[in-house]
């Protein structure tokens, strides 16, 4: 597999002490959180996540868990998030850019219409067959339409195509995270006035606050000034009204307005 510019695992204090046997905890199978308390977490998806989530995604979050990589994936509390929006918005084209095993893309897939279609763009195959049999179980791969490619190429090649502006009615943005300005600028064109795109890890583990010193993996540092960048972008662009949530790692929504 690629190699990929990774995702930061939650930096927050852990409550790992007062877990229970059988607890997922999230930063134990990978999954982010910005709240300061684990059991708090642990409480929130016990009670309003789980007993709504989709067999199907729990079994692809469950078999994400034991992958390398799998702080990657989409935390199942922004799945939910995912797909209230979409059936608020009645979506029914959809771009998906970092797929990795396919949580967020299932649970996009699974909130669209039967008519409803979703470009979905990874550098990597692999991680996506690993997530494929799940979402073929649900009935909804007829929906997806994946490509495997760096998202700046399929972004400008649906640029070029006049059918493609305005089509979308909501994209999710989670590769990449140095890409997301270049990105933007093709997604205004793509989503349609009213659409919505969504950022993913725009606060970074809250590194966007950190100074330079501290301690924290290269990684983070690295990508922490792109974020912040992005952040300050979104927020003066004037085509948008934004709201910043701080669901996961954090996920900006941009509704175009012109
Ligand atoms: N949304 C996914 C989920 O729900 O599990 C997680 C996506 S993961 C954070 C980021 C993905 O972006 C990786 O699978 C990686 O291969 C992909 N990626 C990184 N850079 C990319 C690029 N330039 N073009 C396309 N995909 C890229
Ligand atoms: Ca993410």
């Amino acid at each position: 597999m690629a190699d990929v510019a990774s995702e930061p695992v939650a930096t927050m204090r852990s409550n790992r002490d007062t877990a229970h046997p059988g607890d997922i905890l999230h930063q134990g199978c990978g999954h982010k959180s910005l709240l300061s308390s684990d059991d708090l977490y642990q409480y929130l998806l016990k009670t309003t996540v789980y007993p709504r989530e989709p067999a199907s995604m729990k079994k692809l979050r469950e078999s994400t868990a034991s992958h390398p990589w799998n702080h990657m994936a989409t935390a199942p509390d922004e799945g939910q998030l995912i797909q209230f929006l979409l059936r608020t918005m009645n979506a029914k084209n959809t771009l998906e850019l970092g797929v990795y095993t396919g949580y967020s893309l299932l649970a996009t897939a699974l909130a669209l219409p039967e008519e409803g279609k979703i470009i979905a763009v990874d550098i990597s195959r692999e991680a996506y067959n690993l997530g494929l049999p799940m979402i073929e179980e649900a009935g909804v791969a007829n929906k997806i339409d994946f490509r495997e490619s760096p998202c700046m190429d399929v972004l400008q090649e649906l640029v070029s195509q006049e059918a493609y502006h305005g089509f979308f009615d909501f994209a999710f943005v989670d590769a990449d995270k140095n890409n997301y300005i270049n990105y933007h600028q093709h997604l205004l064109k793509l989503v349609r006035i009213g659409g919505i795109i969504a950022y993913d890890n725009t606060l970074w583990a809250g590194a966007v606050i950190a100074t330079d010193d501290e301690p924290l993996p290269s990684y983070i540092h690295y990508y922490k000034g792109f974020i912040r960048d992005l952040n300050t972008y979104l927020a003066a662009d004037s085509r948008l009204e934004i709201c910043q949530l701080t669901v996961s790692d954090g996920v900006t929504l941009c509704r175009r307005i012109v």
